[in-house]
């Protein structure tokens, strides 16, 4: 297959610059252009991996010089449905990949969950990673909060919660996150899971990082450990596990010493419940005021959960739900309402009926779901990435013979899209903000939050 390829991505992310990686080592003579409706590159590790984990924000790095090397073209600050149509895909490309993973907050449907105090994990994410589209101000007001769910999110959203605001201050935070932490009251985070300590889905690095906070114990309950509570032979139990069950167990006993001891304690505790599942936000007079769960036991497969009838209240300010991501449907693109994600067989976008839709395709997190690493996503892009090339020769020819047209017209439209040389200005900027910061720290960069501000740093 020689034919020549004008292919768009939608989504400048880890899983929307990998797909266009991939497709240009397997088929060079390609033009590819990668859109993105904020004005920076990267995505999820921009606004979505929190700030204190640097490095798996260092992937940024092999990201970077991806895009850096030049074959791929980065347009931001170009909304897919708004600023740039299918219609305009299909007039300038051959093919269209979607990688706009999920950003929005799985629902949770309990009585109470639009409490003054409630609030999605993925917004909160977005505040503390400075997306453009969210608030300079966050709520930090409560002295108790609960957060649910047992996955990585929770441990991220628990742990800046629960942190010292001065011990963030060697990310690259912005300063009114900065600020709206240093004034947090917080003294108490719950994690709630509705299963068992052994059927969490953290990762072992991440669980283990909770335990070294600066002044935060950890706080675990004897009645969500029964007696044999992680059994090692017990099918599905992986390594990670294990060093999980381990880590716990490090925990308990650590507790049980220090309350032998009578030591005075962290001026924070981070408690991990079990066994808890979600059913009422309690309230008064609009906000929320505590949280009602069922207790919960294992059925006979040692994974799934009854409820036991037996519930439980605690007195909180404020909750996050950390139950997992959603995607959100594009315009004009087969959207699966159910899964979130953008119908697909293998990367190929079909209809309901399953039919192929010419030149579509989909990658990352709107493919396949909000689960998995990103390292995951590399795979994802690659079974797309084949059955693109597959389809190559039946990829109907666009009507412009160039895309400086669609930059031409973007540009009419009023569209102040970014590029790759203004990424170079931004970033440059922002690092030197960080290293002009005056408080004694090193910092390598401070971020710029305004998506104006962003834009014209990026157009100068
Ligand atoms: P996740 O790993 O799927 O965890 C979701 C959690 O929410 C699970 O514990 C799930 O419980 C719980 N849940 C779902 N519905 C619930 C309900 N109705 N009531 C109570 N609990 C409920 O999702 P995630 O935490 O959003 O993470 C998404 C992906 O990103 C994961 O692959 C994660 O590892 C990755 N990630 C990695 C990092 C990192 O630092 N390495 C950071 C963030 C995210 P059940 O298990 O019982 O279903």
């Amino acid at each position: 297959m020689t034919k020549h390829l004008r292919v768009a991505i939608i989504g400048a992310g880890p899983a929307g610059i990998y797909a266009g990686n991939i497709l240009k080592n397997q088929h060079p003579d390609v033009a590819i252009d990668l859109f993105d409706s904020l004005p920076a590159p990267y995505g999820l590790i921009r606004y979505g991996v929190a700030p204190d984990h640097p490095r798996i924000k260092g992937i940024v790095n092999s990201l970077h010089e991806m895009l850096g090397e030049g074959s791929i073209r980065f347009f931001g600050n170009v909304t897919f449905g708004r600023d740039l149509t299918l219609d305009d895909i299909h007039e300038h490309y051959h093919a269209v990949i979607f990688a706009t993973g999920a950003i929005k907050d799985a629902p949770l449907a309990i009585p109470g969950v639009d409490l003054d105090g409630s609030y999605g994990a993925a917004d909160f994410v977005s505040w503390y990673d400075g997306h453009p589209d969210y608030p300079l101000t966050w709520p930090l007001e409560a002295a108790q909060v609960a957060v649910l769910g047992n996955g990585n999110v929770a441990l991220d959203v628990a742990r800046v919660l629960a942190k010292h605001a001065e011990d963030m201050l060697t990310t690259d935070i912005p300063a009114n996150v900065y600020d709206g932490l240093k004034a947090s009251p917080v003294t108490d985070v719950h994690v709630f899971g509705r299963r068992g300590p052994a059927q969490i889905k953290f990762t072992p690095i991440e669980l283990r990082e909770l335990g070294e906070i600066r002044d935060v114990d950890i706080v675990l309950y004897d009645e969500d450990f029964p007696e044999g509570w992680f059994n090692e032979d017990a099918e599905g139990v992986t390594n990670q596990h294990r060093v999980m069950a381990r880590i716990i167990e490090g925990w308990r006993t650590e507790q049980a010493e220090r309350r032998e001891a009578g030591e005075p304690g962290a001026s924070r505790r981070l408690h991990l419940h079990f066994f808890s599942s979600p059913v009422e936000v309690l309230g008064a007079d609009g906000k929320v005021s505590g949280m009602r769960f069922e207790r919960t036991a294992l059925n006979d497969d040692g994974a799934s959960v009854h409820g036991t009838g037996e519930f439980v209240e605690y007195p909180l300010q404020a909750v996050y739900r950390a139950i997992g991501y959603f995607g959100s449907e594009l315009p004009d693109v087969p959207f699966d309402a159910m899964r979130g994600v953008v119908r697909n067989e293998g990367g190929r976008v079909v209809d309901e009926s399953g039919a192929q839709q010419s030149g579509l395709y989909a990658t990352g997190w709107i493919k396949r779901g909000p689960v998995g690493l990103i390292g995951h996503t590399k795979s994802d892009a690659s079974e797309t990435i084949e059955n693109l090339l597959a389809d190559a020769d039946s990829l109907a020819d666009p009507a412009s013979g160039n895309t400086e047209a669609l930059l031409l017209e973007l540009a009419e439209r009023g569209v102040e899209f970014t590029t790759w040389a203004g990424w170079l200005q931004l970033d440059a900027h922002e690092r030197a903000l960080g290293a002009a910061y005056d408080a004694g720290v090193a910092r390598e960069r401070v971020k710029v939050v305004s998506r104006e501000e962003q834009v014209r740093i990026s157009r100068a």
